[in-house]
Order: C-alpha cells, then sequence, then structure tokens
C-alpha cells in the first residue's frame, strides 16, 4: 500500500498560516487566501514562474488573535504540515483572494524563522519521513474508518506531548464512529422504508387484477350505457334525431373504451338525450299582470314598456311569435337586459342571454362538426340545453358586436336562427340533426344600430332605450337599486341611510353615464363600507355589554360623549359602535368612494385661450362639452381626438379654412407671429369625454371659438356656451336639440347661450324659468358669435389697411 519516496522536504519552506482547519499529512483540504500575508506568499511563490508542482509550503495552523497587531507575524505553532499547492484559484471581486488546494506531505517543525515580510520563511526540520506516507492523496472524507487513517489522523499538530494528543483525540473519534455507525443504521432503516413502500403497491396493483376495481369501472361503464340506451328510447325527441341516436348507439358498442371517438360519441349522445326537444313551459300572459309587473321593476322608460306591452298584447291575441325580432337599442346600463329578463318573467318563460360582443365565428352560434377534436355545438344549442326548455327567452347581447372573419359570418348564421321561415329547422353543426326553434321568444340588444348587419338590422323592430336624466337617476336608484343592493349586503334601513342629496352627488360628482351602471357599483361599493362598519359595531357592541356589566351606566354615557362626532370613515377603534342608521353624507362619500372623480370648475377650465363650452345633444338629454385645441411646431396637419364622428371632422375642417381664410381681418397669427396659420403649425383639437359620441354639425360655432381664441391669444368668456353649424362662408346655419342643450346650460350655471338665429323661434319651448335666468344671443354669422363670445367683443385691432382685405 505504501510506496518508498526519497523524497525530502526542503530546509526552507514558506510558510502559510491558516486559521480554517489543520491540515494533517496524507489529506487535502481547500483554504482560502486572503490575509495581506498569505496573498504575497500566493503571488510570490505560486504564480511566480515556478512550477505549482514543485513548489512545497509549510502550514501552520494559526489562530487570529484579536489582539495583536495585524502587521506583526503572530506567535507561530511549532509544528506544521508541509504540503503541495495543486491548485489555486484566484478572483479580484469583491477583494483579491485565492482560493488553495492543498494536499499535506509529512510533519515538520520550525527551527527558526528567517525572515517575516512579506511572508514568513522558515528553516524546518522534517518529522516524518516521506516514505512512510501512500503516495496517493487521501482526502478527509476518506473516513472509512481505515487504519491508515487512524495512525496519520491521531498526530494532530500541536504543540503538546504525542501522549497527549492521544488522550485529546481519542474521545473525538469514539464520537466519530459512533456518529457513523448512527448514519449507517438510518440508512438502512430508510431503504427497508422504501423496500417496504414499494412492496406495498405491487400487492395493492395485484389485488385489482383478478377481478375487482377494474371491472367494476367497466360494469359502471356498462351501467352508464345500458341507461344512455335507455334514455335514447324513451326520449321524445324527432325521429330523425332518433334514427341518428341509434345509430351512434351501435357504432359506441363496437368502439374499445380506449379510442378517442369513444368519449367524442358519447358526449355527443348524452347532449341529444338531454336537449329539451319537446320540453316548454307554458304561457301565461296576462296584459295587465304583465304591465304591473314591468312597472314594478322599471322605472320611467314608459316608451319601452308601452312597445313591449304592445308586442306581448299582439302575441296573445294571434298566438304566435311570427313577426320582427325586438331589438333594445341604447347606451350600456339603462335596463335593456333587466327589460328582457321581465319579459321571460311575465311569461312565465326561461330566461337566456347570449352574450354576441366579439363573436366572429359563424361556428361559435351554428357549432363545430364533429370531425374536429374538441368539437362543441354552438351558443344557441347551449342555451337551450342550460334553460332545458325549448321555448325560453334568449337575450341576443350586444348584437351590434358582432364580429367578422374567415371562419364565416356570424351574422348570417344568426339570421338564420332569427328567421320564422327557416328556424324550425335550425342545424346546428355537431348535433347535425334539425332543432326547432320556432318556440324560441328572441329578443335582441344592442349600443347602436350603425353597426348591426342590415340584413339583420332588417328582421328586427328597432326600440331606443334612451339614458336617463339626473331626476330619473334618483328615483331609479332610490326605488330599485338600493333596495336591491341593502339585500345584497345583508343590511337594512335602519342601518344605512342614503339621501338623495348624496346619490345626486353620487350620479354628478362620481359617475359619468347615460345609464346607471356605475351608480349601482358605487352604491354596491358604499353597502360594502357600511356592512364592514356594521359588523364592527356588533362586535363592539357584544364587547361593550360585557363591559357595562363591570363598569356601570357612567362609564357608557363617557365614552358616548366622545364618539358623537363620528363618521364612516374614521379608522380609529372606537369604544361604541356607530349610531344607526349609518348616514351616508358628503363626507362619509369621499371616505369611501375617494375624492369625487368629475368636478372641475367651468372657469377653472377656460383659464386657458383655446377652451370653448359647446352644446351637445345625446340620448340623455343635453350636455355641455368643452372643446380644446392646441398648437405645435409641425407640418400644418390636424389632429382630432375624443369621442367623435364624421361630421365633427368636417366641421373641424370647415372652422380651420374659414379662420384662414379671415386671419389677417381678426389679426390671427401662427406662433411665430405669421398670419398663415397652418405655417409650420400642427393644430390639436380635443373633444374631452362623454358618454356618447358626439356627431352633428352643431359644434362649428365652438370650434371656431376655441380657435379664435387659441390663435389670438384671448380667453374665452367663461359663463358662455354656444351651439350651431357653420359655412364655408362663415355663416350660421340652425340645429337640433335646442331645448335640451340650453337645459344643460342652464344646470352647468352658464349665462349665456349663443344659438343660431334661425333657432329662435325653439326657444319659445324653453320652461320660463330658465329663460329669465339665462341671455340669448341669435347669430347668423360668425362674425356676431364671436363678439359675443369674448369679453369687449372680438373687434379687428389691427392697421386700417388690413380691415379691407378679403372676407
Ligand atoms: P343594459 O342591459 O342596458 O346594459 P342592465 O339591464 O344590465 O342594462 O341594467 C343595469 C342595472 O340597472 C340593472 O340592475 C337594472 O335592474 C338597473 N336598471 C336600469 N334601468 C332601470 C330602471 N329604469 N328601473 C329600475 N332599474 C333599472
Amino acid at each position: 500500500m505504501s510506496s518508498v519516496s526519497p523524497i525530502q522536504i526542503p530546509s526552507r519552506l514558506p510558510l502559510l498560516l491558516t486559521h480554517e482547519g489543520v491540515l494533517l499529512p496524507g489529506s487535502t483540504m481547500r483554504t482560502s487566501v486572503d490575509s495581506a500575508r498569505n496573498l504575497q506568499l500566493v503571488r510570490g511563490r505560486l504564480l511566480k514562474g515556478t512550477s505549482l508542482q514543485s513548489t512545497i509550503l509549510g502550514v501552520i495552523p494559526n489562530t487570529p488573535d484579536p489582539a495583536s497587531d495585524a502587521q506583526d507575524l503572530p506567535p507561530l505553532h511549532r509544528i506544521g504540515t508541509a504540503a503541495l499547492a495543486v491548485q489555486v484559484v484566484g478572483s479580484n471581486w469583491p477583494k483579491p483572494h485565492y482560493t488553495l488546494l492543498i494536499t499535506g506531505l509529512c510533519r515538520f517543525q520550525i527551527v527558526q524563522v528567517l525572515k517575516e515580510k512579506p511572508y514568513p520563511v522558515a528553516e524546518v526540520e522534517q518529522l516524518d519521513r516521506l516514505e512512510e506516507f501512500p503516495n496517493t492523496c487521501k482526502t478527509g472524507e476518506g473516513l472509512e474508518l481505515s487504519e491508515q487513517f487512524y495512525k496519520y489522523a491521531v498526530q494532530i499538530l500541536d504543540a503538546v506531548s504525542l501522549e497527549e494528543r492521544f488522550k485529546m483525540t481519542i474521545p473525538l473519534l469514539v464520537r466519530q464512529i459512533e456518529g457513523l455507525k448512527l448514519l449507517q443504521k438510518t440508512r438502512k432503516h430508510k431503504q427497508d422504508d422504501d423496500k417496504r413502500v414499494i412492496a406495498i403497491r405491487p400487492i395493492r396493483r395485484l389485488t385489482h387484477i383478478p377481478g375487482t376495481l377494474e371491472d367494476e369501472d367497466e360494469d359502471e361503464d356498462n351501467d352508464d350505457i345500458v341507461m344512455l340506451e335507455k334514455k335514447i328510447r324513451t326520449s321524445s325527441m324527432p325521429e330523425q334525431a332518433h334514427k341518428v341516436c341509434v345509430k351512434e348507439m351501435k357504432r359506441l358498442k363496437k368502439m374499445p373504451q380506449s379510442m378517442p371517438e369513444y368519449a367524442l360519441t358519447r358526449n355527443y349522445l348524452e347532449l341529444m338525450v338531454e336537449l329539451p326537444w319537446n320540453k316548454s313551459t307554458t304561457d301565461r300572459l296576462d296584459i295587465r299582470a304583465a304591465r304591473i309587473l314591468l312597472d314594478n321593476d322599471h322605472y320611467a322608460m314608459e316608451k319601452l314598456k308601452k312597445r313591449v306591452l304592445e308586442y306581448l298584447a299582439v302575441r296573445q291575441l294571434k298566438n304566435n311569435l311570427k313577426g320582427p325580432i325586438l331589438c333594445f337599442v341604447g347606451p350600456p346600463g339603462v335596463g335593456k337586459t333587466s327589460v328582457g329578463r321581465s319579459v321571460a318573467k311575465t311569461l312565465g318563460r326561461e330566461f337566456h342571454r347570449i352574450a354576441l360582443g366579439g363573436v366572429c365565428d359563424q361556428s361559435d352560434i351554428r357549432g363545430h362538426r364533429r370531425t374536429y377534436v374538441g368539437s362543441m355545438p354552438g351558443r344557441i344549442i347551449n342555451g337551450l340545453k342550460t334553460a332545458g326548455v325549448n321555448n325560453p327567452v334568449f337575450l341576443l347581447d350586444e348584437v351590434d358586436k358582432l364580429g367578422k372573419s374567415l371562419q364565416g359570418d356570424p351574422a348570417a348564421a344568426l339570421l338564420e336562427v332569427l328567421d320564422p321561415e327557416q328556424n324550425h329547422n335550425f342545424t346546428d353543426h355537431y348535433l347535425n340533426v334539425a332543432f326547432d326553434l320556432s318556440q324560441v321568444l328572441f329578443i335582441a340588444t344592442a349600443n347602436t344600430t350603425a353597426t348591426i348587419p342590415p340584413a339583420l338590422l332588417d328582421r328586427m323592430e328597432i326600440i331606443q332605450v334612451p339614458g336617463y336624466t339626473q331626476e330619473e337617476k334618483i328615483e331609479i336608484a332610490h326605488r330599485h337599486l338600493i333596495p336591491k343592493q341593502l339585500e345584497q349586503h345583508g343590511l337594512t334601513p335602519q342601518q344605512i341611510q342614503i339621501p338623495q342629496v348624496t346619490t345626486l352627488d353620487i350620479i354628478t360628482r362620481y359617475t359619468r353615464e347615460a345609464g346607471v351602471r356605475s351608480l349601482d357599483r358605487k352604491l354596491g361599493a358604499i353597502c360594502r363600507a357600511v356592512a364592514v362598519k356594521v359588523a364592527e359595531g356588533q362586535h363592539k357592541e357584544a364587547k361593550l355589554d360585557r363591559s357595562d356589566a363591570t363598569e356601570g351606566e357612567g362609564c357608557r354615557e363617557h365614552v358616548l360623549e366622545d364618539t358623537k362626532a363620528e363618521s364612516i370613515g374614521d379608522t380609529a377603534d372606537l369604544a361604541l359602535p356607530p349610531e344607526m342608521p349609518i348616514l351616508i353624507d358628503f363626507h362619509a362619500l369621499k371616505d369611501i368612494l375617494g375624492p369625487p372623480m368629475y368636478e372641475m370648475e367651468v372657469s377653472e377650465r377656460l383659464s386657458q385661450p383655446g377652451v370653448a363650452i359647446g352644446l351637445a345633444w345625446t340620448p340623455l338629454g343635453g350636455e355641455i362639452m368643452f372643446v380644446e385645441a392646441s398648437r405645435m411646431d409641425g407640418e400644418g396637419q390636424l389632429t382630432l381626438t375624443g369621442q367623435l364622428g364624421d361630421v365633427m371632422k368636417e366641421s373641424a375642417h370647415l372652422a380651420i379654412s374659414w379662420l384662414r381664410s379671415n386671419a389677417k381681418k381678426y389679426h390671427l397669427t401662427n406662433a411665430s407671429g405669421n398670419f398663415d396659420l397652418l405655417d409650420n403649425t400642427d393644430i390639436h383639437l380635443h373633444f374631452p369625454a362623454g358618454a356618447v359620441t358626439k356627431d352633428g354639425p352643431s359644434a362649428g360655432v365652438t370650434i371656431v371659438t376655441c380657435l379664435a381664441s387659441l390663435f389670438s391669444g384671448r380667453l374665452v368668456r367663461s359663463d358662455v356656451a354656444m351651439t350651431g353649424e357653420i359655412t364655408l362662408r362663415g355663416l350660421v346655419l340652425p340645429v337640433g336639440g335646442i331645448k335640451d342643450k340650453v337645459l344643460a346650460a342652464h344646470r352647468a350655471g352658464l349665462k349665456t347661450v349663443i344659438v343660431p338665429q334661425r333657432n329662435e323661434k325653439d326657444l319659445e319651448e324653453i320652461p320660463g324659468n330658465v329663460r329669465h335666468d339665462l341671455r340669448f344671443v341669435t347669430a347668423s354669422c360668425l362674425d356676431e358669435v364671436l363678439n359675443a363670445a369674448f369679453d369687449g367683443g372680438f373687434t379687428v385691432k389691427t392697421r386700417p389697411g388690413l380691415l379691407n382685405s378679403k372676407l
């Protein structure tokens, strides 16, 4: 085992002081070098030219002494191990250091330190004879309890006598051995356990094979198939469908269960027997009851309710459904779906909503052929399955949002569904047999008719559902939305009170919509916050009752004093529950919903040139509209943003052309003082958001005023609103919706309204009190508009010569 080596270690050795352990002869260790002294040694001895293998170091164990100056050489152990540096790995980051792999060769004893700097070098005396060691290096991990290891390991490097060293190391070794034995024992246990686990599994599996579980599975499956067959037999499906089912059943029985087609066919058959081929509800139509129900469920929307009742009455008399499909058209949240649901309720029918928004594949309507993997029936058949009857009310939601793609036109498929001449024979691709849809009552909804495919539009009777006025919204909130929200949150009117002024605040300062959807959501948020308070309150009350019993009445009164000023938003842990009912005032509103979202003073918005107030008509009624303009360096481009239609763009171009041709007259200039308004200039016009697209030409005068302000640098009067169409020659033409527009200006607190002269007669419709509060300017040309819109008029302040330039 040991081979004789004649090598003698050099009599002078550079010393490596390590504090990471003791290197014993015959073992290998890694040590990191980061002290200045050791770094010098590595650089000077190991990395400089001389071959690494030939470099032998004296390794001295060293405990760093914090008291000693790092510059001085610490007291050295007398005995060390001569070692061979096998590997040096270096890095400069985060600071210079090396890692050395060293192998102990033999022990030596320091005779004399020859020099200390930059690293110590000593004259040494070899203690072990090198040939006594194996020439293969054993690492410290070679702890296979070999005698060899004992022999060398016990010669620990310390300045005590051999006998003493034995005394010290033997207990250590005993412990080591015990540890090893223990380790071996646990390993063995684990292996045994593993074996046992492995043994259990096959046993369990074995018990299954001869005939229990898997057979049970199969039996169950067979039972299912028998059931399915029975259902097919007893189902009242039409003959053609029945035939298909019988045929498919035969195929299914021949198929191995592992075939993917097995599951497909089975799913198909399950759907077939589940479909309500002949199941329907009995209509109970009583027009008077229907009227009451519609009125109870919906405030306002008189026109819609009237039309729906007519529709139902005709149906009652004619006793069939042929006729146009009703389509409710209006902004979101105005109750279209809700009315559809009420119709179903009055008829005693099931209700099912089919969302069509974004559907652009005809197989969404008509299903995929069964040859596709993962094929499914379309939404109509799926809806029938869900409804469970063949005469539900189907609400085709958002027919205006149908898409079109390469996968066929869903509108065409829908047309087939809605056509009374065809729909008793509707064939879904997945089903591949006809299903009679003639008993289904279809109602469609849309936000606008503009994007409904014409063929579809032709089949429908459009009923416009306009937005609500503020007053109507308040009523809807208090009659319907708040009671519903309270119920959903488990609250009672004794616990929460929302006054009408608060509702109005929510409507005007936290929402901007034609319908009541956001309003409903905000009310929901309030109820949630109050529910927390109430629940906390109940908790506190319980606690308080307990403390009352011990501390008496006086204490409670005292606490009450302190908490009088409480409002819903206070987060401090109060001693008393909030007083009931919790009143939602504006302060509470701000705490729950955050600061108001739509609140900007009119005057604040008009504090810069390039802003004017227009009046727009929307299904909501009138609306004031801020038109904003800005200019920047560019190439004469006009950018328009906001909710607008094509007519608005035309108005903008007209306005710019008129201003350009009149720039000299009004002394309007671009940024560099030039009358060519678009020279090196881009213009951006913005019509800030509103719920509804503002189409129509009536913004013409507002755009002109806004741009006139931008190019003149003058502010438009903050109390003026205007409406009117313009011509290229600067005439002002009449527009519609004057009454609603004037009311909107009045609501917004404006004082002057500029209207086209030819609309003067419309002013008579305006209620007296409103007319009394406002000043009207009737204008027949833009000159008059501008003079009324700017303080002191828009008179030309230019050199006389320019006044006569072309108009
Ligand atoms: P849409 O289908 O038009 O988008 P929804 O039918 O979903 O609107 O209406 C949103 C919510 O507002 C529903 O909870 C609905 O009951 C309620 N709602 C809308 N209009 C009225 C109304 N006139 N009276 C009572 N509740 C209404």
